[in-house]
């Protein structure tokens, strides 16, 4: 059985940063086979050379791929919006009493199941997790996911010191349980088990040190962590760690810097740090939402896109304020103007789709419409409230008919989402 999609069908020849809005493409059909998208274009031709497959009109609606958020802690998913504290008060008062939760199973598979029925709900097909200390918590999200035939990335966040009783492990208990999720997760279906020390000030050197060695071990896994996210965090890891040259040196001198390797935030970058990361060609994970509501600072999107970096786009719930790749990019373009620079909607649309599955190393499976990808599609109604289609009535391109959706839109804009091939509710 196949499907014959027909709309706006958005997709990318390019990245847009380099080649510009021309980067994009629009077609009018995709067909999908066997959980992938076999074809991209003509609606006429290809209904004449696919007379069997099942045809859904989406007229003047945008077909696009999935969104792709780059870094989020399912886990926090109930503790969304949170009133009052900067980073670490933000993790001590509300974080780790949430996520101490997660050594009970069932709360763990229900936030999980609630958590990607949200993230589905906002036309995210794929996500890359951070979980909590337990087993259990991988386990939870692993089997959502699976259930709901969704390629995801997520790993047990790693953690022995300045973390209550509770929340910890050790070095050695840390590299087992992480070895044995590992080996039970990654590559099953469309999962993949993500290295996860959460960051520096709550990992000892030892345990740093036994992650950058299941990760030399495993070199096909990501490993996702935080860097330089608000100054005081900066400021503690530099007396945690005397000897290191800057914040990014504590992960490098254990082996947890690397091409694969996904740095949160990476705001208050040093020129070193800077310039190791673009020649490791390791990914930065903008959180736009997260940076303004905890208040950590303003990403240079268009200096380090300039200069090369790998960069892909989040949420960060729930340190970000929305489950919604089109308000992170809504942010993400905000932050671009107080740094100077106007993110243009194609960059915007790309970073949330390609740009974050390339951050993923992920960019020839998902991400964007093209055969041979994965067929996970969002359908997009540009005209979901009423003061988003009186600004587009007047629209006469696609990115000004795009862009009130971008700034304005929200779950009311999604029409439909495909995984793998089948509509999905
Ligand atoms: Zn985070």
């Amino acid at each position: 059985m196949s499907d014959l999609l027909l709309g706006r069908v958005l997709s990318f020849t390019a990245d847009p940063f380099v080649a510009g809005p021309e980067a994009a493409r629009l077609d009018e059909a995709v067909l999908l086979q066997g959980g992938r998208i076999a074809a991209v274009g003509g609606a006429q031709a290809l209904r004449a050379a696919h007379p069997g497959a099942r045809v859904t009109d989406y007229g003047a609606r945008l077909i696009s791929a999935g969104f792709v958020d780059a870094h989020v802690h399912y886990p926090q998913t109930a503790m969304i919006a949170s009133w009052g504290k900067r980073l670490i008060d933000w993790l001590n008062l509300y974080t780790f009493p949430e996520e101490m939760r997660f050594a009970d199973a069932d709360y763990a598979a229900n936030v999980a199941g609630r958590y990607l029925d949200l993230t589905l709900a906002n036309g995210t097909t794929s996500v890359c997790s951070y979980c909590t200390i337990h087993p259990g918590s991988v386990d939870a999200l692993m089997l959502a996911a699976q259930a709901r035939g969704q390629r995801i990335w997520a790993g047990k966040t790693c953690m022995d010191r300045n973390a209550p009783e509770g929340l910890r492990d050790t070095a050695q208990t840390g590299h087992d349980q992480s070895a044995a999720l590992l080996a039970r997760w990654h590559g099953v279906d469309r999962l993949s088990y993500v290295i996860t020390p959460r960051f520096s000030p709550t990992s000892t050197p030892e345990q740093l040190e036994a992650m950058g060695a299941l990760w030399a071990a495993n070199p096909g896994c990501l490993m996702q962590t935080h860097l330089s996210e608000q100054l005081d965090e900066i400021a503690w890891v530099k007396g945690l760690f005397p000897q290191a040259r800057d914040y990014l040196d504590t992960y490098e001198s254990f082996g947890l810097l690397g091409h694969g390797g996904l740095y949160g935030h990476a705001i208050h970058l040093e020129p070193r740090e800077k310039d190791r990361l673009r020649e490791m060609d390791a990914s930065l994970i903008h959180c736009p939402t997260s940076n303004t509501f905890i208040g950590s600072g303003l990403f240079d999107m268009g200096g380090l896109k300039a200069a090369g970096h790998r960069v892909g786009l989040a949420t960060d719930t729930g340190g970000g304020s929305s489950f919604s790749m089109l308000r992170t990019m809504a942010a993400a373009y905000e932050v671009g103007q107080l740094r100077g620079r106007a993110l243009h909607p194609a960059e915007l649309w790309w970073l949330a789709t390609q740009g974050s599955a390339r951050s993923l190393l992920a960019d020839e499976r998902i991400g964007n419409i093209a055969p041979g990808l994965e067929a996970d599609l969002v359908v997009i109604d540009l005209g979901s409230t009423p003061a988003i289609a009186q600004a587009t009535a007047r629209a006469e391109t696609l990115w000004q008919a795009l862009f009130p959706t971008v700034m304005m839109g929200d779950d009311r804009a999604i029409h439909a989402v495909w995984i793998g091939g089948r509509l999905r509710g």
